[in-house]
């Protein structure tokens, strides 16, 4: 129905006065209204969506690969406005050294204080052979990271600075170990460890798996209990309960190197992907297993727990 169809069908039901019935359409109005206002408030898992697939269409991105190039390229022309900067190192790996880049992009807030939220975006150089994209393990979070940084742009932030940071190197070279591994992580930790700036982040928070359709995220049990917390209120102001730490476990990912330094950190990692697993690191690893939905409820999680840690 349109307004204007409204305004005309209002009066003929409630035969009031004028007065009254435009009175009465504009509670109309306003009730037809507040269901919008509030998903307004949602954050957009499409938009996040929409990034990811842009993301998957450059292709498998395995470190040394012509995709990872792109995907760098991809990366450094979507922040070319911002504060970005590209944290260049070279790894010792099992097929030597191995020239990779981590992105920080870096929105300034009023507090003194940073909080770190992260993903990675390389796909596994073992996987290489079977056009592996990592839709959701990878590229999911990338766009994620992407429309979070839309809400974060072009103001200065009420609470502490938010550097969004995209790893590369997460994935092993051969076979998974502390040293074949979280290349990129260790890196960083390892340097904000040196220019003094790992003390300023008073919160690491990683996502990784989470654009998965069937979205379970794990309780890493590693991960600062605080924070935790915080993300657990998070869910639940928004009802989202049922999607959060319905189990628990131990992971080792990109934000053990942070921890290790001391800096809270929280890994929110869904690490069981479709029947017994059978997506992870397989070529099933497509976008038509990821959900606007997930990325939303990923979104509103992540903004809230920001809210909190700033007021905390
Ligand atoms: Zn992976």
């Amino acid at each position: 129905m349109s307004p204007l169809a409204m305004r005309n069908w209002v009066p003929q039901v409630w035969p009031l006065r004028p007065g009254k019935a435009r009175n009465l359409t504009l509670l109309f109005f306003l009730l037809l209204l507040a269901p919008l206002t509030l998903c307004a408030q949602h954050f957009n898992g499409d938009k996040a969506l929409n990034y990811a697939r842009e993301f998957v269409a450059i292709g498998p991105r395995w470190p040394t690969s012509p995709g990872h190039l792109k995907a760098e390229q991809f990366l450094r022309d979507h922040f070319k406005h911002d504060n970005v900067e590209e944290d260049t190192f070279t790894a010792n790996t099992p097929i030597g050294p191995v020239a990779m880049r981590n992105f920080i992009v870096r929105f300034p807030g009023k507090k003194d204080g940073v909080i770190v939220l992260s993903t990675h975006y390389e796909t596994n150089y073992p996987l290489r052979t079977i056009n592996f994209v990592g839709a959701n393990d990878g590229a999911s979070t990338t766009g994620l990271l992407m429309a979070i940084a839309d809400q974060l742009r072009g103001k200065t932030l009420d609470g502490y600075s938010i550097w969004l940071v995209f790893f590369d190197g997460e994935e092993a070279i051969q076979t998974w170990s502390a040293s074949d591994s979280t290349y990129g992580s260790r890196h960083l930790a390892a340097k904000c460890g040196r220019d003094g700036t790992l003390g300023k982040i008073k919160a690491f928070m990683l996502a990784d798996m989470i654009g998965d359709k069937d979205l379970d995220i794990e309780r890493e049990t590693r991960s600062t209990g605080w924070l935790v917390d915080l993300v657990r209120q998070a869910a639940h102001k928004y009802g989202y309960d049922r999607y959060f730490f319905q189990t628990e476990e131990a992971v080792e990912d990109d934000h053990l190197a942070f921890l290790d330094r001391g800096v809270p950190s929280i890994d929110v990692i869904d690490l069981d992907y479709g029947p017994n697993n059978s997506y992870h690191h397989t070529a099933q690893d497509t976008l038509d297993k990821v959900s606007a939905h997930s990325l939303t409820i990923d979104g509103d999680v992540f903004l809230e727990t920001i809210k909190e840690i700033n007021q905390r």
